[in-house]
């Protein structure tokens, strides 16, 4: 579970890279000097203080945020010790997720590079944990929660346009609604009613303070995943 810390630096490598416009798609070096952003050299730019190794510049997300994510997510896992290989699963997908908040906020995007193999690994160990003791009806549940809510999710999106969730946020939801559905339908629903509480809080709070408007348009990314872990600390 160590390993969680240790990848910060992918993380940050993965928030750097794809929290760029969408018609830049994704980014390879500073912004001000150009200096390569890479995993051959991650100090001190991919390293809790994300500055430039060229010109001190901020690269990515703020400094200390992620791998301040990371610690909580790892302190989650290690207080509530959910069985092995459901544990796994979580771990991949928080692996995927904590990246995606910070993208999200940045850009309001969840790329595809981040999102679909999330869902692919979470499904996978999933799997690994219905094959090694849980047996196949929770892993069908999975299955069917993470498309009907990726479904949900899209049919939204196609009905409303830009007020509706995103063709990412549907996406994400394909492994969001996995974890969540392997442990019940009403799970499923709890998840996605923090994240909306959540959501509803924050924009609330944005419109009294003015810092945003009723026409803004707020990322839901952040949200589903912190709804998501507020209802699996349930179960664990
Ligand atoms: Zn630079």
């Amino acid at each position: 579970m160590l390993a969680l810390l240790a990848i910060t630096p992918l993380m940050r490598y993965a928030v750097a890279r794809y929290a760029a416009p969408a018609e830049v798609g994704s980014r390879s070096g500073c912004d001000a000097c150009g200096s390569p952003i890479s995993l051959d050299r991650p100090w001190p730019a991919l390293g809790p203080i994300a500055r430039c190794h060229g010109c001190g510049t901020r690269v990515g997300a703020p400094s200390g945020t992620v791998e301040l994510a990371a610690v909580a997510a790892l302190a989650a896992l290690l207080l509530t010790r959910p069985p092995a290989a459901e544990l796994a699963a979580a771990a991949w997908w928080l692996a995927f997720a904590i990246p995606l908040v910070f993208v999200d906020l940045a850009v309001h995007r969840l790329p595809d590079r981040l999102t679909w193999p999330a869902a692919a690994g979470t499904w996978l160990l999933l799997g690994v944990a219905a094959l090694t003791g849980a047996g196949a009806a929770p892993w069908w549940r999975a299955t069917a929660a993470g498309l009907g809510l990726a479904l949900f999710f899209a049919v939204t999106t196609l009905l409303l346009g830009a007020r509706g969730f995103g063709i990412g946020d549907a996406k994400l939801a394909v492994s969001a609604g996995a974890l969540l559905g392997w442990y019940g339908w009403s799970l499923l629903v709890v998840g996605l009613l923090l994240a909306l509480v959540l959501s509803g809080l924050v924009a609330l709070a944005l419109l009294i303070s003015g810092r945003a408007r009723w026409s803004s348009h707020l990322p839901f990314g952040p949200y589903l995943v912190l709804g998501t872990l507020g209802a699996l600390l349930l179960v664990w």
